[in-house]
């Protein structure tokens, strides 16, 4: 980095960082992989993320947006400017119960979004393990999704439309309301259509998750909507600055259903028995897992209401309902599946 690079960058006005300590804590997210960036912009709008990236650019240095540095995979590293999307962009606005949506900064944490729903009877759907750390940025570039899956489905499916900032330092709009980018829709739908064939036989209709990447596929479903693609473009092709979202109202009833079994193999090959009870989750826990609670006092309890020590199992399927359970505890009751079953419909259990 040369320092007329670094002036270039400071005059932006841009909260910029270049020091050995801050390139340090950036070189890392939650991979195995550590590359070094060579400095970290941390924008307060998106008139600011615009000119910084529009500074790197002309720098010549690379640009990676980043929120909490959760990824698994390196996508939140990069050896150019990290643009840092969640120090400031942290507000919460125009929520709209009618229309069942919320604008957020690309920095809020999931968790902060829904501590700010739950009062007012809705949550953000997708639930990923790491929603204590996770910004709305990340979530939608990374298209994630946690154990609900089921019935909230992916990140993008929530994403009404996005604030974004272009390599070319150009602020946009996108979504389906939005007339915005329209030769670069051209564009996309051309490339796509042309491979079209073959994306229908690699993911086929009704497959709810797959790994992050272009939404070609559901592109192809929508074209006049741009958020398809970047929802899942892991930073690649433009830094999120704000999102409007759809939120779901809390479920009214919860109940789980734990079913027992002698092997991983039949508790596998049960979940698709249970796909047409329309459960919200489905969790495994397998013998390993249980056998590290033995012995513990503060799991004593779970273990004497699931009577793990007087009828072991090697693996416990969790079936989530969520709204109008009963009849649906009765069928899984009646299907007696794997060793036994047990209800669970007390929150306090
Ligand atoms: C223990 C553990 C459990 C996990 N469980 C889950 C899970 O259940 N489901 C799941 O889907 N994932 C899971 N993850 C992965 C990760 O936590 C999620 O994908 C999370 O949503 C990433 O959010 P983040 O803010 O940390 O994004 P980052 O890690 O900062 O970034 C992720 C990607 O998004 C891009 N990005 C970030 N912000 C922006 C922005 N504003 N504009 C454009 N691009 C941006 C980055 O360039 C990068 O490519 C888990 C990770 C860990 C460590």
């Amino acid at each position: 980095m040369t320092s007329a690079q670094e002036r270039k960058i400071k005059q932006t006005g841009c909260d910029a960082r270049f020091d050995n300590l801050t390139r340090q804590l950036y070189a890392t997210d939650a991979s195995i992989y550590q590359i070094e960036p060579i400095g970290v912009a941390f924008p307060k709008s998106a008139q600011q993320a615009s000119l910084v990236i529009r500074a790197a650019a002309d720098a010549g240095l690379s640009v990676t947006p980043r929120g909490a540095g959760t990824s698994l995979v390196g996508n939140a590293i990069g050896e150019g400017l990290i643009i840092e999307c969640s120090r400031y962009n942290r507000q919460i606005t125009e929520l709209d119960l009618e229309k069942r949506s919320v604008r957020v900064g690309a920095g809020v944490v999931l968790d902060q979004l829904n501590d700010f729903l739950k009062p007012r009877g809705f949550c953000f759907g997708p639930d990923v393990a790491t929603s204590s750390r996770a910004t709305l940025g990340g979530m939608i570039a990374n298209n994630s999704s946690g154990a609900r899956c089921p019935i909230y489905g992916t990140t993008a499916d929530h994403v009404i439309s996005l604030e974004i900032v272009m390599a070319d330092d150009r602020i946009e709009k996108i979504g389906p309301t939005h007339d915005s980018l329209h030769a670069e829709r051209t564009r996309i739908g051309n490339l796509i259509r042309a491979a079209s064939g073959e994306m229908t036989e690699c993911w086929p209709p009704g497959l709810i998750k797959r790994w992050p990447g272009y939404g070609i596929e559901r592109f192809l479903r929508a074209p006049n909507d741009l958020t398809n693609i970047l929802a899942g473009s892991e930073g690649t092709l433009a830094a999120i600055f704000s999102a409007e979202l759809k939120i779901s109202p809390l479920p009214r009833e919860k109940a789980l259903g734990l079913i027992f079994f002698a092997s991983v193999g039949e508790a596998m090959q049960a979940t698709v028995e249970l796909l047409d009870l329309k459960p919200a989750a489905i969790e495994h826990i397998d013998r390993p897992l249980l056998d590290q609670t033995k012995g513990q006092l503060h799991f004593q309890a779970a273990r004497d209401l699931l009577e793990l020590d007087t009828k072991p199992c090697a693996a416990i399927l969790i079936v989530e309902f969520y709204d109008d359970v009963a009849e649906r505890l009765s069928i899984l009751e009646s299907r007696k599946i794997g060793l036994r079953t047990k209800i669970l419909t007390d929150a306090a259990q």
